[in-house]
């Protein structure tokens, strides 16, 4: 979720987005490219399709709700963007940056942070060892409700 973002817009870099669009393998077309440009102003933000669409809609960009859905999953599948499902909430997309992290989301407003921590990290591996396993892959994921300003979970 984004809030208040309007402000960091960037308008540059259409030039490397157009590279990581062709290198994904995927037509450079005005949708794919204005898609792209709202996640790599926003490197940190995990946003839903609407979350998405509006961005797009404040910077003066007409593409419908039913496109932003098609390109996210056709960015998914290229590898140029992760989905998570987190509960309680609608799919989330991040910019797949290929390191690891881990995520703790706002039960009240789906708010998301991402954290990683080593003594964790190593903890899990530990117990997967005692039970016979090498670890492949994990998701943690903390839900709470954030202190942030807007958050309903301070109305309450
Ligand atoms: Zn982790
Ligand atoms: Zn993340
Ligand atoms: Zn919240």
């Amino acid at each position: 979720m984004i809030a208040n973002s309007a402000a960091k817009i960037s308008r540059n870099g259409a030039f490397v987005q157009d590279t990581d669009i062709k290198k994904a393998g995927l037509k450079v077309t005005l949708p794919r490219v204005k898609i792209l440009e709202v996640f790599e102003s926003e490197p940190d933000a995990h946003m839903t399709a609407e979350d998405v669409y509006k961005l797009l809609m404040e910077r003066g960009e007409e593409i419908g709700l039913a496109t932003v859905y098609r390109v996210l999953t056709q960015f998914v599948t290229a590898g140029l963007l992760v989905r998570h499902h987190f509960e309680g909430g609608q799919a989330v997309f991040e910019l797949d940056s290929g390191s690891h992290h881990d995520h703790i989301v706002c039960e009240q407003c789906g708010h998301v942070e991402e954290f990683i921590d080593e003594t964790i990290e190593k903890h899990q591996h530990q117990i997967a060892a005692s039970k016979g396993f090498d670890i492949s892959d994990h998701s943690l994921i903390i839900y709470g409700r954030c202190k942030r300003k807007n958050c309903p979970n301070l109305d309450a």
